[in-house]
């Protein structure tokens, strides 16, 4: 199958590699040459890792790499595409005009999936005068490690399309659930009731964030607990996407005071160094003071 992916960024390029590995022909579209170029370098870096530990064969590595190209080009990228995986920013009208592009340069049977990981897909398929061939395919990061696929039917989805998608993942070795186009999916809307949860605990001084955190990995067998995930993937993130899900499901997903606190004085977690943990190079080194509180 030709695949085609649109966006080489943390996603994008995850996404390119998965389904090289797995026989795929694929053509990786970003806007500048450069990000094309780090993504390959990104791909490279994951293959030999995998080699490193055992999981990929060096004829393997070269196989996939052999699969893969990329280009700058629309056209050029959607060159007999039987599926475009669209994971360019998570922004609404962006993607809808991407939809709209690639709707009028493939052929009727092309299956055009979205990576979004919060906006409405409805929404976004409204853009295609076939939203029929459009499903959600969303996928975690580290593509290449983690084995979810959300397969997210929206509205307009045909039978075809969601039989398809099934397919597709199954073929590149992950594993699917199903969702309808409902906000936060399954995974982000019961991921985040818990951190949100969590967070109101610290607030009320219920535990400390550390404590919380090995309640959850040592009663609950979670890889990681709530709040120590919540510094990981970004704190603002998380901010944003309760906002969303208060805005669509109800005061339920009201953010906690401490969260928006830590946001507002720049306290987004890992990635600044602080959120309810102090973070250096990449190592959580401690607990924040005001996380405490
Ligand atoms: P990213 O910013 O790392 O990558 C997006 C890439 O798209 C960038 O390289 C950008 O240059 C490129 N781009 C912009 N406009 C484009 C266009 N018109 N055509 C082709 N490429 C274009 O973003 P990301 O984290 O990979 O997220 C991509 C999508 O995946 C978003 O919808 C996001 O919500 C979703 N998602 C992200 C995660 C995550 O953990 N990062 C997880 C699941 C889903």
């Amino acid at each position: 199958m030709h695949v085609t992916v649109l966006g080489a960024g943390t996603m994008g390029h995850g996404i390119a590699q998965v389904s090289a590995m797995a026989g795929h022909t694929v053509v990786v579209r970003d806007i500048e040459q450069s990000y094309v170029d780090d993504a390959f370098d990104a791909i490279e870096s994951n293959l030999e890792g995998g080699v490193e530990r055992g999981k990929v064969t060096e004829a393997e590595m070269t196989e996939t790499l052999d699969r893969l190209s990329g280009t700058t080009s629309l056209s050029d990228a959607l060159v007999d595409a039987d599926l475009v995986v669209e994971a360019v920013p998570e922004d609404l009208d962006l993607k809808k005009e991407t939809l709209r592009e690639v709707e009028g340069l493939v052929d009727d049977s092309t299956v055009i999936a979205s990576n979004t990981s919060s906006l409405s897909l409805t929404d976004i398929l409204s853009a295609l005068s076939t939203p029929g061939r459009g499903v959600g395919l969303h996928f975690f990061n580290p593509v290449h490690i983690m084995a979810l696929v959300e397969v997210v039917v929206a509205e307009q989805t045909a039978p075809e399309t969601r039989a398809f998608a099934h397919e597709f993942v199954e073929g590149i070795d992950k594993t699917t659930v199903e969702v309808a186009d409902s906000p936060g999916f399954a995974s982000s809307r019961l991921g985040v009731a818990l951190g949100c949860e969590a967070m109101r605990m610290v607030q009320e001084g219920v535990a400390s964030p550390a404590d919380i955190d090995t309640a959850m990995e040592l009663g609950y067998n979670h890889p990681m607990g709530p709040i120590e995930l919540g510094d990981v993937v970004g704190l603002d993130v998380r901010l944003d996407i309760l906002d969303y899900l208060r805005e669509e499901l109800g005061e339920r997903f009201r953010p906690p005071q401490v969260l928006k606190r830590k946001v507002r004085a720049g306290k987004l977690g890992k990635k600044s160094g602080e959120g309810f943990y102090v973070w250096e190079d990449g190592e959580r080194v401690g607990v924040s003071g005001e996380g405490d509180r």
